[in-house]
């Protein structure tokens, strides 16, 4: 059968193995595997959220709230944006899905940075798109500005903190970069980890507030995936101006959230005090790979998320690794795929680092 060609050089998302995987793989007891490989929040989610879910069990024959009046209430509190600014997806993956269709198609081109989330390639094929790369592998403002104005890209994702090098642009920078782009050029300023940066370090905080006040070309995504423990829900949010989320919604399908994941991301807002918790311990347990890599010789770069780059000379290879650590029973994320002889690791519970660190230091 022949299918359409866009499809042609694309290759499947490789997600993070599950742990179902492995057991059947190596025949493993899902106790002794340990996934520090998607960026999930190895604390859970909040207990609030469970109780919630379990007390709207009984509501799953009726359709969700289409409007999803409760959880855009809770994120315009939260940001301080109208309702008329918010766009909820299944995953920001779907937002990003979305705003491909809004604005690219075959004749497009998409600037992205040379090392960064894979969805934005992936989607761009779906419509045919070009991708543009940087040379760098952090965000170099300067030279997306020289891309832009040699290439003249219809999308530029600016991901930051980046998945998967854990760097962030600073904020001053990126909103003197965005004073010179096109209003016809729609930048994507993905915050997936935006939470862990604000926490660390005030200079990378961006308010997508003050995007929409200032630019009316800028999109800033959001998730419950990652801080707030919900990777299993599939709920995140665009924010912008109200005629850039207008034309999303005529991508939408209906009914794209679900009633438990609606009213789970709703409660979730309302525990601040539950993610700030987690992210303090997250940064705690940082610096213990911090010093496992000081110690063990190896380049770690400075992370302002949920996870750790490790990256090697030529004594270490990256895959070998990784599938070394997945016989032992540990799921960490193999960077080669991105051109990088380096892994990248979820922090994990002072536990679940522990192992990391003992079948680490054995392999290396
Ligand atoms: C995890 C992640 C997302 C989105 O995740 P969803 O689960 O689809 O909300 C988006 N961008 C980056 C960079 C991510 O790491």
């Amino acid at each position: 059968m022949k299918f359409n060609k866009k499809l042609e050089n694309i290759s499947t998302y490789e997600a993070g193995k599950p742990i179902e995987l492995v057991v059947r793989e190596f025949g493993i007891e899902p106790k002794d595997i340990v996934k520090l490989a998607s960026n999930e929040n190895p604390y859970g989610c909040s207990v609030k959220v469970q109780h919630a879910v379990s007390e709207i069990l009984p509501h799953m024959a009726m359709y969700p709230d289409d409007s999803m009046k409760k959880l855009k209430e809770g994120l315009s509190h939260r940001f301080e944006v109208a309702e008329q600014n918010i766009v909820i997806g299944s995953g920001s993956d779907q937002i990003i899905e979305f705003l491909m269709h809004a604005k690219a198609d075959g004749n497009s081109k998409i600037l992205i940075n040379s090392v960064t989330f894979a969805m934005y390639e992936i989607y761009a094929k779906h419509v045919g798109a070009q991708i543009i790369r940087t040379a760098s592998q952090e965000h170099n403002l300067d030279e997306f500005y020289e891309l832009y104005t040699q290439e003249n890209p219809d999308i530029i994702f600016l991901c930051t903190p980046n998945n998967p090098t854990g760097d962030a642009i600073g904020t001053k920078e990126m909103l003197a970069f965005l004073d010179k782009i096109d209003s016809d050029t729609l930048v994507v300023v993905d915050g997936a980890y935006m939470e862990y940066a604000a926490y660390k370090e005030s200079s990378k905080k961006v308010s997508p507030k003050e995007l929409i006040e200032k630019f009316d070309n800028v999109i800033y995504l959001g998730t419950f995936s990652k801080a707030y423990g919900l990777g299993g829900m599939r709920v995140g949010y665009g924010l912008a101006d109200a005629k850039i989320i207008k034309e999303l919604y005529k991508l939408r399908p209906p009914f794209n959230i679900t009633t438990l994941s609606l009213e789970a991301a709703s409660v979730a807002l309302e525990d601040a005090e539950f993610v700030n918790e987690c992210i303090a311990l997250n940064f705690k347990e940082m610096k213990r790979y911090e010093e496992f890599a000081n110690k063990q010789k190896i380049d770690i770069i400075e992370s302002y998320t949920n996870f750790v780059t490790l990256c090697f000379n030529n004594n270490i290879n990256a895959t070998q690794l990784s599938d070394a650590l997945l016989r032992r029973g540990m799921i960490v994320r193999n960077l080669s795929g991105y051109g990088m002889n380096a892994i990248r690791v979820t922090v994990g519970t002072k536990e679940q680092n522990d192992r990391f660190f003992e079948l680490a230091a054995e392999l290396l």
